[in-house]
Order: structure tokens, then sequence, then C-alpha cells
């Protein structure tokens, strides 16, 4: 076909040497010539440039083929030696397929990673070797693919388990390592060398030419006409829109054409947009270069030769033969290898490889991809040139990353991009860090590019512009390629690896030296900073480093020489730093009890200061590997321990601690928001591990080599707080200090900003080598603190936990240790809860909490301690040893300035005065004095048996204070204990005495210990006091015991009374939805339950109907609460209402919207495949005071829209508001009105005497209107009729008054016109007479709703339903009888006579449906409700019961008839013996079937059995009985049988009583059977009945089954993958970006594109929208499947997105797919969102979603 075509437009000329050309002879000639490489290019001169680019239209298929034939074939040919059908096959048979897989992505393809086995995050398989693997039953990760990259499957050094799946496990027998060469014969290597030498040459040329007008020597065409192409080219700089306009402007083309050309350019980085001479295209080229260089620089426009485009494109080609050819076999891949390596006439790096790696920043984006694609499947799955490959980027490294940053393409269309592939290989990384030294390339090359430094060669960030910030980010992909090189550690180093790791490390130092100090600030004051500084740069570069300093370490850790040289490194790059910064600081001598130092005089709140340390923190990372691998111990002498000057050391990690203390004392307010955000992130969990966390541990490294006293002192002199312990009578602080209340204010929250420092200086032991821990320690322990504030999902958890660089927490190896998981239900998501037993570890002052953490956390703890009936002190826990290293930093807790500073917070406790003092001083004080008993606790149970125990902190608590001054004597103050004894009995300090009663208690046994310690060393232990301990013990347990039953029985009583009031509220749900129904039976209970009554069996319709007690409806109205009674003459009140159209039964979508001008919706298909649904909050107002609300709605609706472009959730203009209680989306009301009386219960008439009557008042009503009409010919001939009288009773001229108020008259025509406007999509017109049609229409399609939804939710058919539904539904019967009296009586007349023509042909109704094209429901609604319209003019005594009841009977019959000529054909039967009143049934059946065949013959198949066709029978009319019956109480407001209201057995016969109908249903016809058998006649011979039988329509068959939603995968992965291969319909063959998946039909959609927008009623939309419209009728339920996220659209404007029903193994949903966890199906949930729909819920769910989150109604859904 294509070629046949193509054939047609080939030029006649080319035709002929076409058809004379032979790949063969060319290709033989070209085994005779010398110099090949001339007379290819020859030949290429000659036909390229007559295949390629011969006009404005090209025609790719055509050209594709003259390649192939003319250029490709004689290439093969020559390659081969032979038919290259041949060659190639045998070529196949050789070939050693890679083990690699290297399947390449497309964008959206789903990608696997294995979180066990993989050796980095960037190892991953595609689906089909991922469902081949071990991983699939591993922890694993699925992420989409952005395109490119390849399937590691096969890859050793990729996983460390589990490489090959199993197509790609590698046979045993083959030896792998043979030479893929030694299959070929020397001559086929040497033509094939040929062959691809000039070919990549050829391509590499005209890829990399850069001349628009000539060509390379050698391919000059014989002759070049004036034909040029106009080239537009991509940039990131210019949008979609920009572009657009601009090719409008120039070339003159359509949208959609420009939107084409954009896309193009957008994809393939370049298109021509004009062909012509070359003045035509240099015109256009002006207009586009003028047109976008005003705000940036233009777009990249060419005039290029069209033979030099032509020659490009079959470059492209050539390249992709390349790939095609090499794929047959691996010898092939390998000479092409060698071909593009081979090193050219310039010498170094000028082999072809390395020319187009060089270029790569001048080619458009399609060239990229094309050649990217060739190195992937060749130099990439060559593992030999891999690594050749690998040396030839890395000596380019520095120049293509220059060039990269130069360009503005983003990085996956670089040939950078390919750092991945080489770098996270372990082996080629080291070899490329030996050999060709790349971590110094990579680190120094990005150090180049940082250029903007201050005087001292910092960074500076400050003045740095977006060209500079753009620059930047670009940059930052060199920090990646160096994560890759580091991202396995080495196993083994050799000498050379540790030289350059090292030489490596030392450019590492030199970046840090640039930024240890930068972005310093310094305190305002007097007024408030004029400019925020920049600060996000310099963070950005922390952050994007933090993983490489962590990874920098742990390979440090690997080896000792490597860390001991590392530490000595960066122990010189510190005092470097340092030497540059402590110019002017004088020394001072601090001396507090005695204890005096030396130390510099320097103020954080007033000299500058960096919260960018890195130097600093790293050697602290250093030291704590010197603890944790033992070094520090095996080989002090190689460690310059005795340079470290602690005071050095820790100097700056303080200033930064103190600098935050200080901003939360609210020192540095003037300082702006940029620093508060700099002390955010420096906390923060993705920063902190390399910022605050080594601070600390640098504090702990150098106090633990100081004396504890004079770190204190140094300590308090940084937070300026010196002055306050350093005096005297510093316990009388509130005497002499200042008393400006801030500065109080400011010094207390430092104490207690110091106070906290102090805690977790010696209480942070959770690093390993600071503390003696696991590794995993630490991780549960922040788990551990993180469930101590609140249960938590898995991914609260992650978020609060730091990543590796394997984006890994640790967490699951953990969390089931101090966690147990909670599965969610229907909505939330799973929780992990603390375990128990867990929280006595808790710390109130753990070093991760922010101040809200905190306060949550004590909260949370002091009420499950209160709950378990413990005391509420949160004593701090037991803490691990320190390793000896830091072993000394227990002593702070023991030492005197400390001792002092306690003593004196406790005395301002005891005697507080104004705000000298903050009780979390003094609970921080009471926590500390906690951590000393606990550590001397510890060590004495730990010590093996005597005195041993210096720590002895009872003791110097017990002893007087001894604040000193400098050379003071002693003065006599109380000791810590004493002012504690003292405290307990405060009355201000009720919430600590819990904790201070610990603590006395504490000291208490730690005596006693001391004691007893003490005395089995000299006397052996007291009997009585053992004694004592036991007695006191038994107490104790005897206490426990009786709490614990306290306990018990408090929360068995608190279960029970929550119980009882969750019954209470469910009893009493929509208590105060004042409901009709309710009051109904409030009023009438009593009456119809008396025996009197109950007695009769409840019928709902015909004469036999029970008479409900007539009573006064009385009902509240919302908006002005006044009473109301319901009556015909009375106030009218209305029901909120929402009208939509549905197709949510619709067993036909392929079924076209009609044509909603002429559609006369009059009988319903039984395909239900359009319909209106009315829904209600069941809310009622007076009609007048919803008026009056409605116009306020609008009249502020039209100022807001004045005022602000502000939309709302609901469009006014369209008549929508909410209700005013519930704020449910309404578009209309519904009026309430009474029941329609009980009849009078004279004799009525039997079917045949009532077909008779009505058959005369049809004629009467036929001549009536033909009076009405204007003369007409046809009327002449019928007047013979006329005279046929009127039945006696009947007026037919006769105008009845209606019964209803005028606010009634005047709801009944709102409700009328809004359901017609909606069901119809018209324009309001209450003339129409199709608007009670379609109030009938929606009072029918209601119940079909209801109760389709009752028998999915295996609910009973009466009294499960809210009232809410309940009243819509009397209210939609009710109003249906009514709404006659709204319209002209005569097309209501004329409704009704057609409807019973349907059943009972009428001679003068012309058409009327054949009985299979109608729904029977639908006809049983309208044909009873329109009868009213005909018995007002009655007055001969037949009552209404009497009709409805013989309507009924007959549409039964009818539906009978109608699903036996639907029942399928017989099942395999069994053959069923049947007895007694079955058996009647069956023969019945039978009878009536067999009457059917005599009349249709053989249309109907024969049936044997009438147990089958009476069980078809029964299933099949059951929902319509149901309507039947739901449609009869609501409109006649009998009472239900209360069988009806369970689900039990014996339904059918109640039913069938309840309807007033044999339970036998085929007596209907047998009892009649004479009156009914022409009836029957008359259906059966129907023209289209027997042509639907026989296929020719739509056969619906019954029962109609629910809809459901369409099935899901229970695999998430699935679908992904499902969607990546789904492409754009409209844009041939290209990806789709937002596959989206339509939930109730299935169909995938191209959304939120360009290219599949269409018009919708004059306005462009996406194609969600559009399908909406088609398959929903403006409702729809989508999936989007990149984004994990469920849709819900509502006509063009209204939307919401919805949790997806897919949930990971911790129960969360993952909407936009960032997580990765496995996703499977949670049926509930889908179920949920298939009940949302079936109840017609979505616009409602959408209202309540937008009025809860007013962003979402400023999306444009349409164009989704
Ligand atoms: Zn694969
Ligand atoms: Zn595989
Ligand atoms: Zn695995
Ligand atoms: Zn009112
Ligand atoms: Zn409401
Ligand atoms: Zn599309
Ligand atoms: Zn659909």
């Amino acid at each position: 076909m294509a070629a046949a075509e193509s054939d047609r437009e080939v030029p006649s000329a080319l035709c002929t040497e076409f058809l004379n050309f032979s790949a063969k002879d060319t290709a033989s000639k070209w085994l005779q010539v010398t110099d090949l490489y001339k007379e290819v290019y020859q030949h290429l001169a000659s036909y390229v440039p007559k295949i390629y680019c011969l006009g404005p239209n090209l025609n790719p298929q055509s050209e594709d083929l003259l390649a192939q034939l003319l250029l490709q074939a004689p290439l093969e040919w020559y390659l081969c030696g032979e038919d290259p059908s041949m060659g190639l096959a045998k070529l196949e048979q050789n070939n050693q397929p890679s083990q690699l897989c290297g399947h390449v992505f497309r964008v959206g393809e789903p990608t696997y990673s294995c979180r066990e086995c993989a050796a980095d995050p960037t190892c991953v398989l595609c689906m089909q070797c991922f469902l081949g693997s071990v991983h699939k039953e591993h922890r694993y990760r699925m992420t989409t693919s952005g395109g490119g990259g390849f399937c590691d499957c096969g890859d050793t050094e990729a996983w460390k388990k589990g490489p090959y799946c199993q197509k790609h496990e590698p046979n045993i027998s083959d030896s792998c390592q043979e030479d893929p060469l030694a299959h070929l014969s020397t001559d086929m290597i040497a033509r094939c060398y040929n062959v691809f030498s000039i070919v990549l040459k050829y391509a590499v040329d005209m890829l990399t030419w850069d001349k628009e007008n000539e060509l390379p020597l050698g391919l000059e065409p014989p002759d070049r006409g004036d034909t040029y192409y106009c080239m537009l080219f991509n940039d990131e700089v210019h949008t979609y829109e920009q572009v657009i306009y601009t090719l409008q402007k120039a070339v003159n083309c359509t949208q959609k054409e420009a939107v084409s050309f954009a896309t193009t350019v957008d994809r393939d980085g370049r298109k021509s947009v004009r062909f012509g001479d070359f003045a035509f295209c240099e015109q256009a080229k002006s207009v586009i270069v003028r047109n976008t260089s005003r705000q940036s620089k233009p777009l990249r426009v060419q005039v290029m030769h069209s033979s030099v485009v032509a020659h490009q494109c079959f470059a492209l080609k050539a390249l992709h033969w390349l790939g095609h050819v090499i794929g047959y076999s691996d010898a092939l891949r390998r000479i092409l290898c060698q071909v593009g390596l081979e090193r050219g006439p310039e010498g170094e790096n000028s082999s072809l490889v390395d020319t187009l790696m060089l270029c790569d920043s001048k080619m458009w984006k399609g060239a990229r991809n094309v050649y990217h694609q060739l190195f992937m499947s060749s130099l990439l799955m060559d593992l030999k040139y891999k690594k050749l490959f690998a040396i030839q980027f890395a000596k380019n490294y520095e120049r293509l990353q220059s060039d990269y940053v130069k360009d503005d393409h983003d990085r996956e269309f670089s040939v950078t991009d390919l750092s991945v592939q080489m770098f996270t290989v372990p082996s080629l990384a080291r070899m490329l860090i030996t050999e060709e030294n790349l971590m110094t390339t990579i680190i120094r090359t990005f150090v180049d590019h940082l250029r903007h430094r201050d005087l001292q060669g910092r960074f500076q960030f400050e003045r740095y512009t977006a060209q500079q910030a753009f620059k930047f980010r670009r940059v930052q992909s060199l920090i990646g390629d160096l994560k890759y090189v580091l991202i396995s550690r080495p196993t083994e180093w050799s000498d050379q690896l540790r030289e350059k790791f090292l030489e490596g490390l030392d450019t590492f130092l030199e970046l840090f030296k640039c930024m240890q100090g930068m972005d310093p600030v310094v305190r305002q004051v007097g007024q408030h900073i004029e400019m925020e500084p920049e600060w996000e740069a310099a963070f950005t570069l922390q952050m994007k480093l933090t993983h490489i300093i962590s990874m920098m370490q742990e390979w440090c850790a690997t080896d000792e020489r490597v860390l001991i040289e590392a530490y000595k490194k960066c122990l010189t790059a510190l005092t470097h730093c340092h030497s540059g910064f402590t110019d002017g600081e004088q020394p001072i001598t601090l001396s507090i009890c005695g204890h005096s130092v030396d130390t510099i005089r320097y103020c954080v709140s007033q000299e500058k200061v960096s919260i960018h340390l890195p130097v600093s923190r790293l050697l602290a990372g250093l030291h704590v590997l010197l603890s944790k691998m033992e070094v520090a111990y095996r080989f002090p002498e190689q460690l310059p321990l005795s340079e470290l000057s602690p005071p050095m050391l820790i100097e700056h990690p303080l200033r930064c601690l103190v600098l935050c203390a200080q901003v939360h004392a609210g020192m540095w307010r003037r300082n702006g928001f940029s620093l508060v955000n700099q002390i955010y992130y420096y906390h923060n969990v993705k920063c902190r591990v390399e910022m605050f966390d080594k601070d600390l541990i640098m504090l702990q490294a150098g106090a633990s080599m100081m004396d504890p006293n004079h770190f204190l002192m140094i300590v308090l002199s940084r937070f300026e707080l010196y002055h306050i312990f350093s005096s005297a009578d510093c316990r009388k602080r509130y005497n002499r200090e200042n008393t400006n209340k801030d500065v109080v204010q400011q010094n207390n929250t430092l104490i207690e900003e110091m106070l906290h420092l102090i805690m977790m200086v010696v209480g942070e032991r959770f690093e390993a080598g600071v503390g003696q821990v696991e590794g995993c320690d630490q991780i549960k322990r922040e788990i551990i603190h993180q469930l101590c504030i609140r249960p938590m999902a898995h991914s609260e958890l992650v978020k609060a936990l730091p990543e590796n660089e394997n984006k890994e927490t640790g967490m699951e190896r953990v969390i089931d240790c101090v966690a147990s998981f909670k599965k969610p239900g229907v909505t939330g998501r799973g929780l992990y809860e603390l375990r128990p037993e867990c929280a006595k570890q808790f710390n109130l002052y753990f070093h991760h909490y922010s101040r809200a953490d905190q306060s949550k956390a004590e909260e949370a703890q002091r009420k499950l301690k209160r709950q378990n009936g413990e005391d509420t002190a949160l004593h701090p826990p037991v803490l691990p040893l320190f390793s000896p290293l830091f072993a000394s930093l227990v002593n702070i807790l023991q030492c005197d300035v400390l001792l002092g500073m306690l003593g004196a917070v406790l005395q301002w406790a005891v005697e507080p005065s104004g705000g000298h003092w903050s009780e979390s001083m003094l609970q921080r004080v009471l926590h500390l004095i906690g951590m000393g008993l606990l550590e001397e606790q510890q060590q004495l149970e730990n010590s093996s048996e005597d005195n041993d125990v210096s720590f002895n902190f009872t003791l110097k608590i017990s002893l007087c204070g001894c604040i000193l001054g400098p050379g003071e004597a002693p003065s006599n103050t109380a000791s810590v204990l004493a002012l504690l004894e003292n405290l307990q009995n405060a009355h201000h300090l009720e919430v600590h005495k819990d904790m201070i009663r610990w603590i006395l208690k504490t000291v208490a046994s730690i005596k006693t210990i001391r004691e007893l310690t003490a005395f089995t060393c000299t006397v052996t232990a007291s009997g009585s006091h053992g004694q004592e301990e036991m007695v006191c013990d038994k107490d104790k347990a005897e206490r426990k015991r009786k709490m614990e039953m306290a306990r018990l029985r408090r929360e068995k009583i608190m279960a029970q009374m929550s119980e009882m009031q969750r019954h209470f509220i469910n009893e009493n749900k929509e208590l105060f939805q004042q409901s009709l129904e309710e009051l109904d039976a409030s009023t009438s209970s009593s009456l119809e339950h008396s025996p009197t009554s109950s007695d009769a069996a409840l019928v709902c319709v015909g004469p036999r109907r029970s008479c409900p007690r007539e009573k006064r409806q009385v009902v509240t109205c919302i908006l002005c609460q006044e009473e109301q009674e319901i009556r015909a003459d009375g106030k009218a009140m209305v029901l909120a209402a929402f009208v939509q159209r549905s197709t949510v039964m619709s067993k036909n979508r392929k079924r076209p919207p009609h044509d909603p001008e002429h559609y006369d919706p009059l009988f319903m298909h039984p395909d239900l495949s359009f319909g209106t649904h009315t829904g209600s909050c069941g809310h009622i107002m007076h009609s007048h005071c919803w008026q009056r609300y409605f116009e306020a709605v609008q009249a502020k609706e039209q100022r807001r829209q004045q005022r602000l472009r502000v939309h709302t959730s609901y469009d006014v203009g369209n008549g929508e508001f909410l209700c005013p209680l519930c704020e449910c989306l309404s578009n209309t009301v519904i009026p309430l009105l009474p029941r329609a009386k009980g009849s009078s219960s004279c004799e009525q008439p039997g079917l045949g005497q009532w077909l008779k009557t009505s058959g005369q008042q049809i004629k009467a009503m036929h001549s009536a209107h033909r009076k009405l009409q204007p003369i007409s010919v046809d009327a002449v001939e019928e007047t013979v009729e006329e005279g046929c009288p009127a039945p006696e009773g009947f007026r037919v001229d006769y105008t009845p008054t209606s019964p209803y108020s005028s606010t009634i008259k005047e709801m009944l025509t709102t409700f009328g016109t809004a359901t017609y406007k909606v069901g119809l999509k018209v324009h309001p017109n209450e003339q129409d007479p199709r608007v009670p049609i379609m109030c009938w229409g929606s009072c029918a399609y209601t119940i079909q709703s209801i109760e389709r939804l009752l028998v999915d939710e295996e609910k009973p058919l009466f009294g499960s339903l809210p009232c809410r539904q309940d009243d819509c539904l009397s209210s939609l019967a009710r109003f249906g009888s009514a709404c006659w009296t709204a319209a002209s009586q005569p097309s209501v007349q004329g409704h009704f006579i057609r409807l019973v023509a349907a059943l009972i042909p009428d001679p003068q109704v012309e058409t009327s449906p054949c009985i299979l094209d109608i729904d029977m429901l639908h006809l049983l609604v309208s044909v009873v409700l329109s009868y009213g319209s005909v018995h007002s003019q009655d007055s001969s005594g037949l009552s209404v019961d009497a009709v409805q009841l013989h309507l009924f009977h007959l549409i039964t019959v009818a539906h009978m008839v109608q699903i036996l000529l639907t029942s399928g054909p017989e099942e395999v039967t069994m053959e069923q013996e049947s007895e007694g009143a079955e058996r009647e049934e069956e023969e019945a059946i039978c009878c009536l079937y067999n009457t059917l065949r005599t009349h249709l013959g053989s249309s109907l198949p024969e049936v044997g059995s009438g147990w089958h066709l009476w069980r078809c029978v029964k299933t099949g009319i059951l929902p319509y009985l149901r309507g039947a019956a739901l449609f009869f109480h609501h409109l006649n407001g009998v009472p239900t049988p209360p069988e009806l209201h369970a689900l039990c057995p014996g339904q059918w016969e109640v039913l069938c009583g309840y309807l007033s109908l044999p339970s036998n249903l085929l007596q209907l016809y047998h009892s009649q059977q004479e009156l009914l058998e022409p009836l029957l006649h008359g259906w059966c011979s129907h023209p289209s009945l027997r042509q639907t039988l026989q296929g020719g329509g739509v056969l619906v068959s019954f029962p109609r089954e629910s809809n459901s939603l369409i099935d899901l995968p229970d695999d998430y992965s699935a679908l992904i993958n499902q969607a990546s291969s789904f492409t754009c319909p409209k844009s041939g063959g290209d990806k789709s970006r937002a596959p989206t998946l339509c939930l109730v039909c299935g169909s995938m959609l191209c959304s939120q594109s360009y290219c599949c927008q269409t018009e919708l009623d004059g306005e462009d939309v996406g194609a969600c929208t559009a399908h909406t419209f088609a398959c929903g009728a403006g409702v729809g339920i989508f999936l989007r499947v990149r984004e994990s996220q469920v849709l819900f659209l509502a006509g063009k404007t209204k939307g919401c997105f919805y949790a997806p029903p897919y949930l990971d193994d911790y129960g969360e949903t993952d909407q936009g797919l960032r997580r990765g966890n496995p996703l499977h199906l949670c049926r509930e949930r889908y179920r949920k969102i298939q009940k949302l729909w079936r109840q017609h819920s979505i616009t409602e769910e959408i209202g309540h979603a937008q009025e809860a989150n007013q962003t979402l109604v400023g999306i444009d859904w349409q164009h989704l």
C-alpha cells in the first residue's frame, strides 16, 4: 500500500533510474575499485539529494523506501558479499548475544530497582527482566523512566545478587571470553571495516557540518537549484505559545500548522518551516528573528540549501542503519566500536566518536538522540570497548561539561548524560579514578565553574544573577557524576587508588575552604535589613554535597591509612582557615568557682558569623571514625593529636549553635527571613547530618579533651551569659540585673538554650563512635522519638529520617522492633504505633526535636503516662556508654561550674520574682540533675564490686553551693539537694512535682546502693535491711496491682460510654434533616401498628389500595425556621435538588448523543443510554425564602466577578447554588406536594369494560384536539368519525382549574423547566411540550437507579434509604402527577394517548415503537403520571386507582412478553421435577411462549423447559416490580409491609401482594386471555420486532446487570506499562505525555496536551473533557496513570483529584508516584469510587472538594 502510493509521487526521472538500478551490480563495482571512499561519496552525492528533501511536504515513507533501495542495499550487498537477506541471516546464526539486556527505555515506561540488591539506585530493570528476576520477591522500587537509559539486566556489577533474569541467564557452556571476530573471514572483516568507516565518517561529517550553503568535499551535488529550507531550531528559552504565535506571523500558517511545527521542533530539535528560493526563506527568517529578539535572545533560524538538509537527513538514516546492522552480530558491533574509536589524523581525541562528543552541544536534539542511541547499542554493549570509551569520555570530560554548561538543552539531551552508564560501574569508576584521575577532574571542573568569590577566596552568592543561577543549576550535575563515582565503596585499596583518592580529597578540601565561612551574617540592630540576602545558592550547594561528604567519610572508613591521611589533611585545612579568621580577637581570661581559662573576646551578636563550616564538620566526622575504627587507640603515634587545639575546634561550631539560640531568643529579628530559613535548613533532616549533627559532635570532641569547667565557661561566654553566672550573687539575679523586659526575656531563652546544649553534649551518644552503639540503634532512636509524637504513616517516617545516597533510610530493618503496624480502613492510611516497651527510651530533649515537636511529644507522653496510671514525670532515659575517646564528657555533669548554674536556677525557682526565671529553665535543670543521677546509678550497677565509682553526683549535689566570683571566699549557700527538697512543696510548681519526687527518690535509692555496697564490702548484708526492702517491694507490687485494676475498670467504663455515644450518633445521624416520612411515621405509627389496620395486607395500587390516614404534614423551613403545613393551596415548600444527565446505567455507550432540538424523549429505550437523574440533600425551604436566597447569591456573584476574577465551585449563571444548610451542590428545587386523595370505593369496571371506555375517551380526545388545530386537508375525510360520542361523564371541553396555590404553580414551572433544560441540554422553554415528559423520565430513571443501588449494596427494598432519598422520590412522583396542571392539557393528553398506543394499537397514532424498544418502568411511570390530565375531565365515577391498576397489569404483561422474547437460549439444564404451584406456573408460561411462537415462528427458538422460561421471567421482571413498588409507594403514600424491610425469603409473594398482583404472574394473562390475545398479536406483528430479534438492533436482555467501573489490574505497574506503549491517536506514533484511563469504559486518552484538543460547543477542550461528554454525559472518572491519581470531571469547569485505589504495603497512596513503592489495587477503595459513581455523587464530591480547597476552582479542567 505504502509502496504503491509512493510510486506515484516519485519523479519520473528517478523512476527510470530506480528501475534500472541494481544494488548487486553497484556493490560488485565497488569491490573492484581502489578508492572505495571516493566511489561511495560520489554515489551518495548523486543520489541523496534526489531522494531527500524534494519539496515543502516531505514524504518520509517514500524517502525511506528509496533510501533503502538505492543507498542501503548496495552497502549491504558489499558488506555481505552476497544477497544481504542470506548474509545477515548467517551472521545472526553465529551471533553471541550480549548478556546485557540493554533495552532502552521509552518515556513513561516502568523501571524497577531492587532496594536490597541493586548496587545503586540507578541500576534498573525493564519490566520483562524484572518479572523474570529474583527481585520480584524483594523489596523493590518502581519508577517511570524519563526516557533514555537502559536495562541493567546481565550486568554483574550492577547487582549484589541475581544479576540475570531468566531470559538473560548466561549459557554456562558458552565460553563468552572468545573473540567475537573469530567467526568472521578476514575478507568479511575488511569489507565490514571499509563500509563502517566510510558510513560513520559520512554521518559524522554531515551531522557536525555547520555551513548552510555548501557541502563537504566529494559530496557537492551535480546540479544544484535555488531550493532552500528555512530551518527553525529548538531552544529552552521560548515557550510553546511564543513559537506558535511567531510562526503564524512569519510563515503565514494556520494555528494548527503552527502547533504542529512547534511540536516537532520541541521533539526533534529542528523543523523546516518554509521551502522555496533563498529570498523567500530569508524573509521568513528575518520575521522570526525580529519577533523573538525583544525579550531574550532570538530563536535560532537558518536558511539551508536543500542538499545540505538532504544529506543531514540521510546521515541520521545511516546511523540508524548502522545500529540496525550491528544488531545482527556481536562481531559487527565490535568492528563498529573499533572504527569509532580509531584515532583520527589529528592525533589524540580525534576519533569519530570523539568528534561527535565534542560537537554534541552544536547538534540539534534529533541528531543527538540518534547518535546517543547508537553509542548505547554499540560502545556501551561491548565490555571491551565500554572501557575504552569510558577512558575517552573521561579525557574529554572537562570540555564536555563546559560545553554542556553553556548549552541550554536539558541534560537528557546531552552526551554528558551518558556518564551514569559508565561511572556507576564500580570497576570502571575505580579504573577512571586511578588512571584518569577522574575524581580530581570532576571536582576541579566544578570549582572552576563557580567563579563568584569574595576577597578571601570564599564563594559569594550575594549578587548573583538569574543567568548565573541558571548556570549554577547546570553545574550541579557534576556533583551527580561525583556521586556515581563514589557510590560503591572499594573493598580493596591499591596504593595508586589511595594516592588518587587523597588527591581528590585535597581538591575537595580546596572546594570546602571556599565554602568555610561563606555568606556570613552580622546582626542587624536599629532598623530592619533592606534586602533579604541571597542564601539559597549556598544551601543548595551544601545540600547537593551532603551525600558526597558522607560518602567521602565512608570511603575513609574502609582503610586506616586513608583515614589517618585524610584526618591530617583536614586538620591542616582547618588550621589554614582559622589563620584567616581570628584577626582582631583579643584574648581575655574567664574565671568561675576558682577555675579560670583563657579565651578570646568574641560576641556572636556583634561580629560576623557564618553557618557554613564544611571543613570543621568533615573533621568532626573523621574524628568519630577514629574512635569507631579504634584507630585512635591503635595508632595514636600516627595521629596529630598533639596539634589539636580543643578551643579552636569548638570555636566555630559553638558560634553557629549560639547563633541558633539567639535567633530563637528573638535577637536577630531585624535580619529577616533569610536567616530564619537558614536556621531551619541547618536543623532540617535534609542537611542536619552534615551540619547540626556534626557541630554537636565537634563540641563533644573538643569538650572531651578539655577541663569541663573550662569548656562550660567558654560556652557561657559565647552565649553572652557569663556575666550572669560569674558574679558572686548570681543567685539573686533579680536584684542586680537590668530590668529591661526584653533583655530579661532574651536571657531567659538563652539560658534555656544553653542548658539544652549541655544536655546534648553529655547525652547524645547514639552516633557509633561517640557512644558504644550499633548503627541501627541510632535509627531506632529516631523512629521511637517520631512515634512518641504520634502514630505515623510510613511515608511520614521516611520524610522525618535522613536518607543516604541510595535514598534509603534503613528504617525497614528496625521498624518492627520498635513499632507495630495498624492497617488502614477505606479511608486514611496505615499507621505505625510505638511499642509500649519502647516508651521508656523517650527523651524530652531529643536533639532532633523542633520546639513544636517537643511540646507535642511532651503532651502525648504525659497523657500516655496518665492513662497508664503512672506519675507524669518525663525523666531522662538510661543512656548507652560513651566510647573511650569521649568518655570524659560525663564529668561535665558533676563539674563545679555546672553545679553552680544548677543551684542558681533552683534558687531563682524558690524565690521567683518578675520575669527573671522560667519554668522551662527549671525543667531543663531537673532533667540535667536526672541525667547525673542516672549516670551514677548506672555506673554503680555496672561496677564489679568495690567502690571504684568516682562519679559521685549525689555527693556533689548535697554539698553546699560554691559559686565563686574571682577570688572571693565561699559563701554559705544551700546545696542543690536542699533546694530541691525546698521546691517540693512550692505551690507554683505543681507540674514539676512528679519529677522532683522522682529525683529525690532516685537520690535515696542511690544512697542505699552506695551504702549497701559499702556495707557488703565490710560486713555481710544486714538482714533487716533486706527485709525492709522486701516489704517495700511487696507494698509496691500491691499498689501497682491495685492501680492496674483501677485502670482496667476505668478503661472499660470509657469504652462503654464511647460505644453508647457512637450508637446515639448513628441513630440520630439525620435527626436534623426534618423528614416528611419521619413526621408521617411519628404521627401515625401508633395507628398503623394497631391490630385493626395491620391485619389487612398492605396494597399500594388499585382499588384495594390501603388508605393511609389523612394527616397534616408539617415541615420547617431551614432558612426562616418557620413551620409550614404542606397543602395544595398553601405556601410552596421546596427541596434543594440537583438534576444531572447520566449514563451510569447505560447498556449501550456507543449510542450517539441525541440531537437536543428534535429528540422525542417520550419512550425510553431499554438500553437506558441517556437518563436524567435527580438527587437532593433533603433540605426544605419556603419557595420564597429560597428565591430570596438565590437572588442574594446571584447578586454576590455578580459583584465578585466584577471585582476579581475568582471562580466559585458552582455556576450561578446556570442556576447552580449551594444548599444553604449543607453546602451541597444544587441546581433547582422540587416543590413538596400533598399526597393524592384516596378514591371513592364504588364499583369499578373490569379490564374489558375499561378498555372499551378508555378507547372511547381517546377517540373523543382525538377529535377534540383536532378541532384545536388549524383545519387541514386530512381533517375533511375524518369527519365521518367525528360522530363518535364521548362516553358518559367524560367532558372533553371541560377545563379543570388547578388546585394549587400560585407559589406552588410557580415552583411546578421552575422544576419542570430545570429538568427539561438539563436533561435535554437545551435552553429553557417552559412552553415546550417535552417538559412534563422529562420530569416523568427523571422520576423513572431515579427510581431505577436507586433500585439498582439497593441491589448492589444488598439492602432491603424499603427502610434502608436515607430520608433525603425517600423525600426526593416522593416529591418526584407527586410532582410528576401534578405537572400536567402547569402544561397545556391537550399536549399532555396527547402524550398519554401515544403512550397507551404503544400497548393498545390505535389507528390514529402513526408511529408507535415496538415493545422491544420500550423501557417498561419508564412507560409505567409516564402513563400513570400523565393520566391525571385525562381523569380531570372524567366525572363518571371511574377511580384513578382502578385505571392505575389496569395500566400496571397491562404493562406487566407486556414486560413479561418482552422478557420472553429476549430470554437467551436455554442453558444446559438438568431435568427439573417441579410440583404443585410451580408446575402450574411452568405450564402457563409454556402456553404463553407457544402463543408467541405461533405469531413469530422461527424467530423464537424452541424451548422445552417451562422451568427455564419461568426462571427467566421471574428474575427478569423483578427489578421492574421493585421499581413499581417504589413508585406506587411514594406516589400513593401507602405504608410498606415489614417483610420488605429485610432481606428474607418469601419476598416475591409479599412484593406481588403489595402490588396487587397474583404471585403467579401468568394469571394476569390467562384470566384475560381473550382480551389480551389481540394485543399480543399486535405487539408481535410490529414491523421492527422481527428485525430486532434477528439482530437488526440493540437487543437488551433482562434483568439488566448493574454497570461496574472497569476491572483494574492488581499490580499498578501493569497499568504503567500499558500507558507507556500508548501513543497519541492524533500525532502519529508520539508517546502521550499524560495517558489517562477512563474508568467507565476503559478508553485510554491523551490528556492535557495540545495534540488531542478538540472543539466542544465552540471551545477547545482536552481529550478527557471531550470524552466525558460522549461517555458520561458530562461526568467522568479517570485514572491519570503517570500521576497515580483519580480525576473527577463534571462539565467543562468542574473537577477535582481523588485518592487512587492503589496502595503500597504500608497502606498509603502514592500520588505523583514519588516514593516508588510497589502499588496494589485496594478493592474496597475502588468499590467506594464505584459507589460514588453509581449514586450519581461525583459532581457533589467535586463540589465539596472545591469548597474545601479553593485552588481547585482555578484549574482549567477543560484542558485536561
Ligand atoms: Zn531488560
Ligand atoms: Zn534480563
Ligand atoms: Zn533483589
Ligand atoms: Zn422560610
Ligand atoms: Zn442540604
Ligand atoms: Zn495527543
Ligand atoms: Zn469512557
